[in-house]
């Protein structure tokens, strides 16, 4: 999962960049990057870590002009290294080039493979680098054309932003998967993965990008084109988003995919609680994903909320910290509990999702160390039994907990008395809106994926 953050037409490009990308640091916090161009000159700072170590006002104030596109990283293909930072850039024949992606293309490799072939030399192991080398390969006379060349050769996930001295190419893949909303803010058209980045700048949410959607941003202003065939409507979808934004990557403040994901999930803790009732004392929110559904249990169920684990800020999320061992040194690191409104409580502990159950087992042996005499754990997403190929870092299917363990199992091996997860119907009901199994992927929890990710890319003409 990353985020992308662009603005076009403002004088304070790099500055409202550095606030966007600021306020999508929780999508990631590897690399952070921002590209600028003043006439036909780009030039980039990439970073690893995030955004407010990487960037001081020195290397704000040199990114002069008035376009900029950012992004930050967090490694679902290709290394944590920083070549792999954001946005990537090159000089090709048409000129100076940068593109900051979210998602994940499928059939990377042997695109990889295919355009090493014909003397394609990689600069980073990113599968946003086959874009370019497309891009490059393309006979289109405008960047927006080179971009729906390249687009249209691939398949699998992507949100994304091209910027170049002509203008600026913001496009969604067919299916939707990553979000992307358009906005403005003095005049300039600004884009983000999420709409929390223009509540901080203060921009006018206009509305999402249209999964196959590319718009053309120029000075003589924005031009929207559905260049693509639409994806094979495979049992009755129209889109394919993820719902995982909801349980959990987006920001509560954010609209997603046009709803609240605050309501979301106020929502899924209420239909939890109906679906899996427990007499318990309090309920308790593994913060911060958590809080949101938990109220909602809290709410539907008449026990009272209270903050029985108290999370530092300081350190960086489980979930998204790439190496194992620092995920289990991370718990304690993270969280702490109030030992004062547990001790000789039944605890329902509310969480957004349980995927490997190391985690869980930890906060839990946390959570009754501090003296909770029960403990009833509640999840706000149904068992993860399937990996994701568009764009999230979830593990492969063995280290799944629920591709091989009962829920009773589960349970055993968290060491709570009870588990209770949100049924797949009930968490897409808890989005509000009667499309929802149309128009929202589900593929990590029954395994339906939209495009098949080992299905090879098709053998086109890659022009030479
Ligand atoms: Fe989201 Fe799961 Fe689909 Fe991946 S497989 S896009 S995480 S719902």
């Amino acid at each position: 999962m990353c985020g992308v953050f662009g603005i076009y037409g403002h004088s304070e490009a790099a500055n409202l960049t550095y606030l966007g990308l600021s306020s999508l640091q929780h999508r990631g916090q590897e690399a952070s990057g921002i590209g600028t161009f003043r006439g036909d000159t780009l030039k980039v700072v990439r970073r690893q870590g995030i955004v407010s170590e990487g960037f001081n006002r020195e290397a704000i104030d040199a990114l002069a002009g008035d376009r900029a596109i950012g992004h930050i990283r967090y490694s679902t293909s290709g290394g944590s290294f920083l070549r792999n930072a954001q946005p990537l850039s090159v000089n090709y024949r048409h000129g100076d080039l940068a593109v900051a992606h979210n998602g994940n293309l499928l059939g990377a490799d042997t695109w990889r493979a295919r355009l090493e072939e014909l003397g394609a030399i990689f600069q980073s192991t990113t599968d946003t680098e086959i874009l370019i080398h497309l891009m490059a390969r393309s006979h289109g006379t405008t960047l927006r054309d080179r971009v729906i060349d390249a687009l249209s050769r691939v398949r699998g996930a992507y949100s994304i932003l091209f910027l170049g001295a002509s203008g600026m190419v913001a496009a969604r893949d067919p299916w939707g998967y990553r979000p992307l909303v358009m906005g403005e803010l003095d005049g300039a058209t600004v884009f983000a993965s999420e709409t929390c980045a223009f509540s901080l700048i203060g921009a006018r949410l206009i509305r999402a990008v249209e999964p196959g959607e590319v718009i053309w941003v120029t000075d003589r202003g924005t031009e929207s084109i559905f260049p693509f065939e639409t994806p094979p409507h495979s049992a009755g979808r129209s889109c394919s988003q993820c719902i995982f934004e909801h349980v959990y990557f987006a920001r509560p403040d954010s609209h997603m995919f046009g709803h609240s994901v605050y309501e979301t999930r106020v929502r899924s803790g209420r239909i939890l609680a109906k679906e899996h009732p427990v007499a318990g004392d309090i309920v308790i929110p593994v913060p911060d994903s958590g809080i949101a559904t938990a109220i909602g249990y809290s709410e539907a169920s008449n026990i009272p909320f209270g903050m029985g684990l108290i999370r530092s800020h300081y350190v960086g999320r489980t979930f998204i910290e790439p190496s194992q061992s620092i995920r289990s040194f991370g718990v304690k690191l993270k969280l702490s509990p109030v030992a004062d409104i547990l001790r000789g409580r039944s605890v329902v502990v509310v969480d957004d999702s349980l995927v490997r159950g190391t985690t869980s087992r930890k906060i839990i042996e946390m959570i009754r160390a501090a003296g909770a005499r029960e403990i009833h754990l509640r999840i706000g997403a149904p068992p993860v039994t399937h990996s994701c190929f568009y764009g999230i870092d979830t593990p492969t299917r063995e280290e799944l907990i629920a591709s091989s363990k009962s829920v009773e199992e589960t349970a055993r091996f968290v060491r709570c008395d009870s588990l209770g997860y949100i049924s797949r119907e009930g968490l897409l009901k808890s989005v509000n809106d009667p499309d929802a199994p149309a128009r929202f992927c589900t593929a990590c929890f029954d395994g339906n994926y939209p495009e098949d990710p080992a299905e090879e890319p098709p053998r086109v003409a890659i022009p030479e």
